[in-house]
């Protein structure tokens, strides 16, 4: 089958065509000609990344009525991403269809400048529920002419409590409407609510209901919560370039995974809803043009993010339903790529693994974290493929040609292959060499799921440190306590001076009392003085910045940004930084300072000249470093 064999008209099909796309998926061959024909309502369930954006979008296109100037089409999704997303791609599918206006209104933007927009002329209006009522309410949005309503990822929206929105938005609504549902998965309370909203309506389902896309490998790797960190991070180094998302259960898990990774100098940042919404941008458009290659994210937050390449999913911990599991390991193995999924479970959780295979009818795999030699190998052979294709800089390097040769002259050929490699290899070497093996012995996997799935109560104990590999950062420090604050960089503070200032004229603290600040893109961490972080938390939880609620908290983990001890430290940090650099491309700046947004640059407009001659230069650096 092909598009033109959908009914589709020649505007449309000329858009796909420019979209690359080739022939149409299933859910797009049985949805198509069924939206453009019938009057019915319709329940189209697909996995994640099958294309059912284009599976509603394209009928609701066609059936636009150009002539006619009123808004005829809306699409109701959960989350702001989306919604821009969805816009974004239905956009470009009504590219040569004239007259086709789509506009997208969401939270956190201009609402006046939604509505200019919807003044000009909007025919089709993608919304999040929050900001389509607001507009309602303000009589910038009509819908007396509406007549096809799509309801995508409802499963989601429903579970994140829009219900009543939904509700009020369908009853301004015509009767005469036509409801379209799409969704990955369909829990039976779902579809219990969503039949108030639909009249008997088709149901298609492709695949297996809530079964996974056939191209991602589910695996799951056993170990203690305490070394999950460890464990991440191993698969990181063994993996190089990885581009991957990191789930976790809460924010504040995303915050605190995020924080050690970025010490540890791994292309990194957290995407959660505490975020305001041009922080949001910003980490999305570092993920998109991977300058950030490890993203941690909410289930929420990252609900729907259609991110080509994404090559790892992990769950550091598994979700609180089990629907999510599908919509996390969705975000690989997109538009028929490979993909892979990786769980990381402690023994008491492995209940879990028979509910999970049970869903998406496959087994999960057991892998193992990998060793220390696995990744030094790994790394060590990338080394040497780098020192094989590395140009020569002649010219540059013949005054000190004749002085080298006369140093190095009583070592054979083999002293200088080993010592060179050790120079760059001893940190390396040393973070892994007493590692030891973190993985679980799989008998102790439990066999019934007896552990309920819901387990919103769990103490803070299954998460924290990498034991072994980071133990002399414990201990010792003279900060007790440390706040989080979910303010950064993003919000203009350039220094952690700045950041300190605004502190103390919110808090009314005195910056004496405050002691060690680390200030990320979106959040930070500043220790302080006994008594001092429960005035800060009083004083300024309630205030606002940017239009959106701060959030000062005590940290529970200690962030690995505690200097002094750890290898996250500088200068071990900085050894390693430079291989963890690359890992992820071979770019990343080794002595710089990484927070100062030292990767952002990287790819968006040096271009790979310039990353290569970073990467060069990092290795004369590091070598004179030592
Ligand atoms: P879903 O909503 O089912 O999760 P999307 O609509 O977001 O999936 O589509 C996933 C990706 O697949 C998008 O990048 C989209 O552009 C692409 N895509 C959609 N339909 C096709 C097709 N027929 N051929 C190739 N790629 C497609
Ligand atoms: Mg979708």
């Amino acid at each position: 089958m092909t598009f033109n064999d959908l009914g589709l008209s020649e505007e449309l099909l000329k858009a796909v065509t420019a979209c690359g796309f080739e022939t149409p998926s299933e859910i797009q061959e049985k949805s198509i000609p069924e939206l453009l024909n019938t009057e019915r309502d319709y329940v189209g369930l697909a996995q994640t990344g099958t294309g059912k954006t284009a599976a509603f979008g394209l009928p609701m296109i066609q059936q636009i009525d150009t002539d006619f100037n009123a808004i005829q089409g809306l699409v109701l999704c959960p989350t702001r991403e989306l919604c821009i997303q969805i816009a974004r791609e239905m956009t470009n599918y009504a590219k040569y269809s004239k007259g086709v206006k789509v506009v997208a209104v969401y939270g956190g933007a201009s609402i006046q400048d939604q509505i200019r927009a919807i003044k000009n002329g909007a025919n089709i209006i993608i919304g999040t529920p929050g900001r389509t009522i607001d507009l309602i309410g303000r009589k910038a949005l009509k819908f007396d002419s509406v007549s096809k309503v799509v309801l995508d990822e409802a499963d989601e929206m429903l579970n994140m409590g829009f219900k009543e929105d939904i509700n009020e938005i369908l009853e301004s609504t015509p009767a005469f409407k036509r409801v379209w549902l799409f969704s990955a998965t369909m829990p039976r309370e779902v579809e219990r609510i969503s039949s108030n909203y639909m009249e008997d309506p088709i149901k298609v389902t492709v695949g297996t209901k809530n079964s996974s896309a056939a191209n991602i490998e589910h695996k799951f790797c056993l170990v203690q919560g305490r070394d999950k960190y460890s464990a991440l991070k191993r698969f990181a180094d063994h993996y190089p370039g990885m581009f991957g998302i990191v789930f976790c259960r809460t924010r504040r898990d995303t915050q605190e995974v995020a924080a050690k990774l970025m010490n540890d100098g791994y292309n990194a940042d957290a995407l959660h809803g505490d975020l305001s919404q041009g922080q949001r941008d910003t980490v999305m458009k570092k993920f998109r043009n991977k300058t950030i290659t490890m993203l941690i994210a909410t289930d929420v937050a990252a609900r729907g993010i259609d991110v080509d390449d994404v090559s790892h999913v992990f769950h550091y911990d598994l979700p609180d339903e089990i629907e999510s599991y599908t919509h996390r390991s969705g975000r690989t193995g997109r538009a028929g790529k490979s993909g892979i999924s990786i769980a990381l479970i402690a023994p008491q959780k492995s209940g879990k693994i028979k509910l999970i295979e049970k869903k998406i009818g496959k087994t999960l795999e057991l892998v193992k974290a990998p060793s220390g030699q696995d990744i030094c190998g790994m790394q060590l052979m990338k080394m040497i493929k780098n020192v094989q294709e590395v140009e020569i800089d002649q010219k540059g390097i013949a005054p000190f040609v004749a002085q080298i040769h006369e140093a190095l002259a009583d070592f054979s050929k083999e002293e200088i292959i080993e010592r060179f490699v050790s120079v760059e290899f001893n940190s390396f070497l040393k973070e892994y060499a007493k590692s030891g093996d973190i993985n679980v012995d799989p008998s102790r996997i439990r066999k019934g799921a007896d552990d309920r799935f819901n387990d919103r109560g769990r103490g803070r104990s299954d998460r924290g440190g990498d034991r072994g590999e980071r133990r002399s950062s414990r201990g010792g420090e003279t900060n007790t306590k440390r706040v989080f604050i979910n303010v950064g960089k993003m919000d203009g503070f350039e220094n952690k001076g700045q950041l300190l200032g605004f502190l103390c004229n919110q808090s009314g603290v005195d910056g004496g009392s405050l002691g060690k600040i680390d200030l990320f893109d979106s959040f930070s961490f500043v220790g302080v003085d006994d008594g001092v972080g429960e005035k800060m938390i009083s004083a300024m939880n309630g205030q606002n910045i940017e239009n959106r609620d701060i959030r000062v908290e005590f940290s529970q983990d200690k962030p690995q940004g505690e200097r002094g001890g750890g290898r996250g430290g500088n200068r071990g940090g900085g050894e390693r930084k430079s291989f963890g650099g690359n890992r992820s491309g071979g770019d990343r700046r080794s002595g710089g300072d990484r927070r100062s947004g030292g990767g952002d640059r990287r790819r968006s407009d040096a271009g790979s000249t310039e990353s290569r001659a970073g990467g060069e230069r990092n290795f004369r650096e590091r070598r004179r470093r030592s």
